[in-house]
């Protein structure tokens, strides 16, 4: 059976078709691709697709028609229909069949989209992407994902599956349930890991994935951020109580405070957390959508999540509320260096979480020389990443996560009064 694949992307929106046919595949994409811009070589008798393209009434007539023509067999072509009915008239998108894009290349793409459809001066954005991400990717590729969006990691036939944290295949451990990259407390829906058994999944269920859960628990009832039930979480601790209201309201009560609000509140939660294991989460995470072939470096870490033993040292993680970058899905950022500077760690992670931003190394790579733990070794990272020139009006914090004892969690509440 061949395949052709194509890839669609636009600034909001991005699709990969795949297309399977065992005979007149390269009839039927011809078709496909005789709606778009295209251009005839006539010594080659060939025809070249352009990359881009452009959202016209009568673009989206003709791939209706065909639409229309070939979804009885090929039901997955209604994608083509969706991706174009959301492009504004007149707006800029992208095709290319079969090929690889480093994400550099994508982020350049969407700029050139940027600059094309607003008439900017597309040499000036050049000018400022660079200035921003040109030493983070030459020494990194980055790879995101979203919660909203739906990406299976991993072999797709289970059976062949081996679990990638505990090395296990079928018929050892099953791989039945559907195990979520990110937690689906925090939202996600659709980042799911092919490659994680169904014993492990429990496991970090019901152990580490609670512990940053917890953590993020004033977040996700303030925010009302839907997890696997319908309603939205309410958090009831020791001395408060938050939800959010259907009509976005948020109720915050301190019991003993009778006297109206104090400006602030040490709010203990029901929950005893170990500050270790939220990393060991978010690195988990980081874990289940990696590569391959980057995974391989990562045994020790591996143990080190499953809890079989403590980290003493760990690298500090920064962490900052951005407002703007509000999402009701949580958003996973991994940073694969492709050198051999080994002042630079291997693998970075970014965790985005309703406003909040984390930025952390994942410890413990045979591909790392130091352990970070001092901030001047995160420095050199910071340096040359996009974090250290976000400008935002909220700063970075530094936080220690070594601790591996359980505690009640507690937060620090401060109330300001809005003139
Ligand atoms: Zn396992």
């Amino acid at each position: 059976m061949t395949s052709v694949e194509l890839k669609f992307f636009s600034l909001e929106q991005s699709k990969i078709m795949k297309i399977k046919a065992s005979k007149d595949i390269d009839q039927y994409v011809a078709e496909l691709l005789s709606n778009f811009a295209y251009q005839i070589d006539e010594v080659e008798h060939r025809i070249s697709i352009e990359p881009l393209q452009k959202n016209t009434s009568e673009l989206r007539e003709k791939l209706e028609h065909f639409v229309d023509r070939h979804k009885d067999r090929a039901p997955q072509i209604n994608q083509l229909t969706s991706f174009v009915r959301n492009l504004k008239d007149g707006e800029y998108f992208y095709i290319f069949p079969n090929v690889q894009l480093e994400t550099i290349q994508i982020a350049e793409l969407g700029n050139r989209l940027h600059a094309l459809n607003q008439g900017l001066d597309l040499e000036i954005i050049q000018d400022d992407f660079s200035s921003i991400f040109g030493d983070l990717l030459s020494n990194y590729d980055m790879l995101a994902f979203n919660g909203e969006s739906r990406v299976n990691i991993g072999v797709t036939d289970k059976s062949k599956a081996k679990c990638r944290f505990c090395g296990k295949s079928s018929p050892n451990v099953s791989f039945r349930k559907k195990a979520h990259a990110i937690s689906e407390a925090l939202g996600n829906k659709g980042i799911v890991c092919n490659e994680e058994c169904d014993t492990c999944n429990a496991k970090f269920g019901a152990g580490i994935e609670t512990d940053l859960i917890a953590f993020l628990s004033m977040h996700r009832a303030f925010f009302g951020i839907k997890g696997k039930g319908s309603g939205a979480p309410k958090l009831k601790g020791r001395n408060f109580s938050i939800k959010k209201a259907e009509t976005g309201e948020v109720h915050f009560s301190v019991i003993g405070e009778d006297d109206g609000l104090p400006e602030q509140v040490e709010a203990h939660t029901n929950e005893k957390v170990a500050l270790q294991n939220i990393y060991r989460a978010m690195c988990k995470y980081v874990l289940s959508v990696i590569p391959e072939e980057s995974l391989a470096s990562f045994k020790t870490c591996v143990s080190w999540i499953n809890q079989e033993n403590s980290n003493k040292r760990l690298p500090a993680i920064r962490m900052k509320i951005v407002k703007e970058l509000y999402s009701e899905f949580p958003g996973l950022s991994i940073y694969i260096r492709k050198n051999s500077d080994t002042e630079l760690p291997h693998v970075v992670g970014e965790f985005r979480f309703a406003s909040i931003v984390i930025v952390f190394i994942v410890p413990c790579s045979d591909k790392d020389n130091h352990c970070f733990v001092n901030d001047h070794d995160f420095d050199k990272f910071w340096r040359i990443s996009h974090f250290s020139k976000h400008k935002s009006h909220s700063k970075w914090v530094t936080m220690k996560l070594d601790s591996d004892e359980k505690k009640v969690l507690s937060f620090n509440v401060k109330f300001e009064q809005r003139v």
